[in-house]
């Protein structure tokens, strides 16, 4: 039976090809400068799919893929309908943050909330039973509380560079954010002696 397992491209791909390079999985072509989206790999049966991280939860989800590697904050985003997430790869780790300009105290009241993550933004702000119309941005959330769009932000946070630069600062975390290895329900059943030697290698790579 193929198994299909869907790739985050970007700084997750690069991190992502030494674990399954160590569970024998390697690209048989270069997935890093190639236009393709869809590579055969050493393993035979197995293919790799290299998808903007917003679809990787998708395509698992429906069965178009049956494993993905997916950062937590899109899943969170997601809601991990019909995925299993079995395993934490430790890898692209950061944090997802509230942020404000730096020095400015928080505001009371109803804030204006700018992020690409409306949906954990909108969890976060309700379990702090704080008040807050949430604006979805699509890039360059540091602009928006120094042009007065929002008060604070939602983002995520590696070396913190990216707010210090545009002066802001971090406040609350709202997550530890890492990469996770997701199966879709369904082809954990039918292909389960498959995707378990996958994922067992997979955990092995991850101890090692
Ligand atoms: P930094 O300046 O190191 O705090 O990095 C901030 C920006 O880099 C964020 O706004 C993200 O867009 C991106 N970033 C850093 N780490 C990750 C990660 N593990 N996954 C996805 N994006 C990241």
């Amino acid at each position: 039976m193929q198994i299909t397992i869907a790739l985050t491209k970007g700084r997750i791909l690069e991190e992502t090809l030494p674990l399954l390079a160590q569970a024998d999985i390697e690209p048989i072509e270069d997935i890093k400068t190639s236009r393709k989206l869809v590579f055969d790999t050493s393993r035979e049966g197995v293919r790799l799919l290299v998808l903007r991280g917003s679809d990787v939860p998708t395509y698992v989800q429906f069965g178009a893929a049956d494993l993905g590697v997916s950062g937590k904050d899109t899943l969170l985003e997601h809601g991990g309908d019909g995925l299993y997430e079995p395993l934490d790869l430790g890898i692209a780790r950061c944090r997802m943050m509230t942020a404000a300009v730096a020095g400015v105290p928080p505001a009371h009241g109803r804030i204006r909330v700018a992020t690409k993550y409306v949906n954990i933004a909108r969890r976060f702000y309700a379990e702090q039973g704080r008040q807050a119309d949430i604006i979805k941005l699509y890039g360059a959330m540091e602009l928006a509380p120094i042009m007065a769009l929002a008060d604070e932000i939602v983002d995520i946070v590696d070396t913190g560079n990216t707010l210090r630069a545009n002066g802001l600062e971090a406040r609350e975390t709202i997550a530890e954010i890492s990469s996770r290895l997701i199966v879709n329900k369904a082809a954990m059943k039918v292909k389960h002696r498959q995707l378990q030697g996958i994922i067992d290698s997979l955990r092995q790579a991850v101890a090692g």
